[in-house]
């Protein structure tokens, strides 16, 4: 099913739509490891399941199609494949495009990906495709329904949140039909990000990414990465969970529920979990929002 169909249906029926995020696990296994994360998490009903693409050296780029492929013909919830557009030349888009449609899929999340760490910025990497928006309607116009990447503090590479909002309606215009964000600790963020984007003209439905921190290190790595904030709240809890990671994990895990819960009493379009491919992580946010 369309991910632009999941929103309506939801819209009518007055519920909540709640996806999932997976990423193809690295290794040999990864297809079949793919499939075992997304049985386990498609049990616990979410209304999709978005799975990401490397365009880096993970070696697992191949299986996002398949993996994406496999959960939809196994348990009937649609599903979300990621395509970066960094490095890419019509051509190779153009292949991508066809497998994708071969595969049967649907849905895509189209992006940029992150610049590689050895380009250089003001010369960016050879491509045909400089930004996401540029990448969409080539999707568009192959069928699929394309959704884009938006980022309630700003993008970490646009220091100016007007300026990333403004880049965010070219997704739109360019026929995004539904958006998804990054991660964010603080609510409050979100909330003037959605009026931002009201102001700004965007009407498409807009998902909240969620993700639960797990530990000092994966949260540091996250928020260098993608230049989300620390709110006290979350700084107090690892500094009082530090020397006990079970306990940090739960604590992780039970401040991304409140999360979740605030946001759906906010009455948010969408709320979307990066999961990392947990399902205790999958079935403690589902509990928190479908009572
Ligand atoms: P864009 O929308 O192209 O934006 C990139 C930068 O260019 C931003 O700073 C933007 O403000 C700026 N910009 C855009 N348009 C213009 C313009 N017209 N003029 C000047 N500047 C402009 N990465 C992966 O590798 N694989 C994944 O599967 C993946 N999944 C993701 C899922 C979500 C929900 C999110 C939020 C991110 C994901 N990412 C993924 C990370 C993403 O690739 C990076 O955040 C990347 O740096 C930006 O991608 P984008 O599609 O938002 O890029």
């Amino acid at each position: 099913m369309r991910i632009d169909e999941v929103f309506e249906r939801a819209g009518a029926a007055r519920k909540l739509p709640v996806s999932f995020e997976i990423f193809p696990p690295k290794g040999e296994l990864t297809l079949e490891r793919g499939r075992e994360v997304g049985s386990e998490l498609a049990a616990f009903d979410p209304s999709f399941i978005s799975v990401t693409y490397s365009a880096g050296g993970s070696g697992n780029k191949g299986a996002t199609t398949k993996i994406a492929e496999a959960i939809t013909a196994e348990s009937g919830i649609p599903t979300v494949a990621h395509l970066t557009c960094i490095s890419l030349f019509r051509d190779e888009a153009a292949r991508k495009i066809e497998k994708l449609r071969a595969h049967g899929i649907e849905n895509v999340l189209a992006l940029r990906g992150d610049i590689p760490a050895d380009d250089d910025r003001s010369n960016p990497h050879p491509a045909d495709f400089r930004y996401a928006k540029d990448l969409i309607p080539l999707l568009v116009d192959a069928g699929f329904c394309v959704g884009a990447a938006a980022y309630p503090e700003g993008h970490i590479d646009c220091d100016d949140l007007d300026r990333s909002v403004r880049h965010l309606r070219e997704k739109q215009d360019a026929g995004a039909s539904f958006l998804v964000t990054q991660l964010f600790f603080d609510n409050e963020y979100f909330y003037r990000f959605r009026e931002r984007a009201d102001r700004a003209g965007i009407t498409v439905p807009i998902s909240a990414g969620v993700m639960p921190f797990m530990s000092k290190q994966q949260i540091s790595r996250m928020v260098f990465m993608c230049g989300a904030s620390l709110p006290s709240p979350v700084i107090k809890l690892l500094a009082r969970f530090e020397d006990d990671p079970v306990a940090l994990r739960q604590a992780g895990i039970d401040y991304a529920c409140r999360q979740l819960e605030d946001l759906a009493e906010h009455g948010v379009d969408g709320l979307h979990v990066y999961t990392m491919n947990r399902a205790d992580v999958a079935s403690a946010c589902m509990s928190a929002v479908r009572v």
